[in-house]
């Protein structure tokens, strides 16, 4: 059994470690990124997570939708190739995962059957590391079978009812939904966080790191979806272990929401502004 460490990470701690792009960079040092997103009635969270994408400084991304999200998406996000679906209103198909560094999968997605064999094919398939969050955990805890499937070092964002149907039984306390957490992650070989004020982030070691950004402003739709967006974009860099992307990544966000706060409220923050400021949130971490 893992022992468990408890750390609370302050922004000191998180300067210095987004690495500066080099001089002669070009877009294939920041990875190709593959999101499959969204359904119909749900195309707003696969634009939201595409756009948290492009501002995380992803290479190239490339997102799935079902084809009623084609034009949606084509014009919302400019900068993102969009790979079509066959059918209109949900996912069905796999593509080729051979072009790319890191896969998103989750958001607005919804939980049909076809669905749900995509997730299954993605994660038998998947050599890369996947960011996996919101319908793609709820097919998870609604078939058991496929979290043996897992690939080990993926990354899991579930907020507290998303990880309630995932392990399948309900917390007695705070205390006790953290050592499911840990448990969790343990044997399953993955990073599993558990969103919410001071988000928590555990490892397959046992350890378990607390983010320290964010304000009740983003207790609103869409919130989550830039989360697995930026994640994404951090797991192509190939420069960062998938433990400092989710750090990373987590606490840019809540550090975005921050910065967006004194122009819109906490009422009035929307998904997108968090968006807006992950530029200034992550240059802070140069
Ligand atoms: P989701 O429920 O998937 O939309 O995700 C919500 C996002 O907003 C997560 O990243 C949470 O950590 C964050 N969030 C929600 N409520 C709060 C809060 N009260 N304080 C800080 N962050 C929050
Ligand atoms: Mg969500």
């Amino acid at each position: 059994e893992a022992k468990t460490n408890l750390f609370f990470v302050t922004a000191d701690e998180m300067r210095g470690r987004f690495p500066e792009r080099p001089k002669f960079s070009h877009k294939g040092t920041f990875g190709h990124a593959l999101l499959l997103a969204g359904s119909q009635g749900k195309i707003g969270a696969a634009v939201l997570a595409t756009q948290a994408c492009l501002r995380g400084g992803v290479g190239l991304l490339t997102t799935r939708v079902p084809a009623v999200g084609y034009d949606i998406l084509q014009i919302s996000a400019p900068e993102a190739m969009c790979l079509a679906d066959p059918a209109a209103d949900f996912l069905t198909e796999l593509p080729d995962l051979a072009p790319y560094a890191a896969v998103g999968i989750g958001p607005g997605l919804g939980q049909q059957d076809g669905t749900r064999e995509v997730l299954r094919q993605l994660l038998t398939t998947a050599e890369v590391p996947l960011v996996i969050d919101a319908d793609a955990l709820n097919l998870l805890g609604a078939n058991p079978e496929l979290q043996s499937l897992l690939p080990p070092g993926s990354l899991l964002t579930p907020h507290p009812k998303e990880f309630e149907r995932l392990v399948g039984e309900p917390a007695r306390d705070d205390y006790h939904r953290l050592e499911q957490l840990r448990s969790f992650a343990n044997h399953t070989g993955c990073y599993c966080v558990l969103k919410g004020a001071y988000t928590a982030l555990a490892t397959p070691a046992g350890h378990i790191f607390f983010n320290s950004t964010g304000n009740p402003g983003m207790a609103t739709g869409g919130s989550g979806d830039v989360l697995t967006g930026l994640l994404l974009a951090l797991h192509a860099d190939q420069r960062l272990s998938p433990l400092d992307a989710a750090l990373l990544g987590l606490h840019a966000h809540g550090r975005a929401a921050d910065l967006a706060l004194p122009h819109t409220g906490h009422a009035g923050l929307l998904a997108s502004d968090i968006i807006r400021f992950i530029g200034p949130a992550l240059s802070e971490l140069e």
